[in-house]
């Protein structure tokens, strides 16, 4: 991909920012391997706002969005998934304010009935700081996690589908957009009626800085490219993401991301193919250019991948089960 949008180095959490014409956003300090530099909260709108991702639960955050609301009326509190990075601060900022909260609905708890088993405790394990390597930004010496964690409290006021108005004030509209694939509840937001054109909040479905992680069993491969060609297909002026900076020309990146999944997953076919069976062998080879840190939520996608290879009649698991992490895959 050729252009990913990084922060300026300047920012500062907790501060209101103008991002385009009647969008701001004020970023949460909760910085990670999966939320750069932190979850980016979008306050959309003058006096009558909706606010897009309220945030994790963290004080300074919930602190900082108080006060940049402080003589507004939030109409509308929205969600695009319940991702512990999204949607924890919506329960406060709607009791505060009498706002309703707007999602697709809450975690799809019948996907935890698919064990998806688990990797080897030892791989993808940070080596030991050798001296002077810097490793500030890795949290060293805390578990990496394979995935993000779910809020499992968080059932929204209204549950919304595609097309479905969410926000109306001062001359702008905001509509949903279901795209599964991320979480299978995880949809964006299409602002209209702004001097910056047609804006979609992206939530993860579309990041600024990174691939997003499409984690089995919730996340969804095939379900995720259908929705990242769906929104490629749109004719936004700029995605704004909740992690990473404003993207400019969304269906030209957006068709770079789709691009390299299917890259991947051809790569991951072609491993199968030539006889790597397990999911450690193949991200030790195709990620072997990636930081090992990396490496579970590298499984996670290459999981996804294969969930989808097996759907597509490419790939099958030795034991003919649903696929785990710890499953043997063979070609068709
Ligand atoms: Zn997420």
């Amino acid at each position: 991909m050729d252009h990913v949008t990084l922060e300026p180095d300047d920012f500062a959490y907790g501060v209101v920012e103008d991002v385009v014409p009647g969008v701001q956003r004020i970023i949460a300090e909760n910085p990670s391997k999966f939320t750069y530099r932190g979850t980016g909260t979008y306050i959309v709108g003058g006096h009558e706002v909706a606010v897009v991702d309220p945030g994790p639960r963290l004080d300074s955050h919930r602190d900082a969005l108080a006060a940049a609301l402080d003589g507004r009326t939030v109409r509308s509190v929205l969600v695009t998934h319940c991702h512990a990075d999204h949607s924890p601060l919506a329960s406060w900022l709607s009791a505060e304010t009498g706002a309703p909260t707007y999602a697709f609905g809450p975690h799809a708890e019948a996907v935890d009935e698919w064990d998806i088993g688990s990797l080897p405790d030892d791989f993808g394990r940070a080596p030991e700081p050798t001296d002077g390597e810097g490793t500030a930004d890795d949290a060293a010496g805390t578990e990496p996690p394979v995935e993000e964690s779910t809020d499992l409290d968080f059932d929204p006021d209204a549950r919304v589908r595609t097309d479905d108005v969410v926000f109306t004030g001062g001359g702008l509209e905001i509509r949903a957009l279901h795209t599964p694939g991320h979480t299978s509840n995880h949809t964006c937001f299409s602002l209209s009626g702004t001097d910056a054109g047609r804006v979609l909040f992206t939530g993860d479905h579309v990041m600024g800085w990174s691939t997003t992680v499409v984690s089995p069993p919730d996340g969804d491969m095939g379900a995720y490219m259908d929705s990242l060609r769906m929104v490629a297909g749109r004719d936004d002026d700029v995605a704004l993401p909740t992690h990473g900076a404003p993207i400019p020309d969304p269906s030209r990146y957006i068709g770079q991301l789709v691009e390299h999944r299917v890259e991947r997953e051809r790569q991951v076919l072609d491993a199968v193919r030539r006889g790597l069976s397990t999911i450690p062998e193949m991200v030790s080879e195709l990620y072997a250019a990636v930081r090992v840190e990396l490496h579970r939520p590298a499984g996670a996608s290459v999981l996804g991948h294969l969930v989808k290879l097996v759907a597509d009649g490419e790939v099958v698991t030795s034991s003919a089960g649903r696929p785990r992490f710890d499953s043997v895959f063979v070609p068709t």
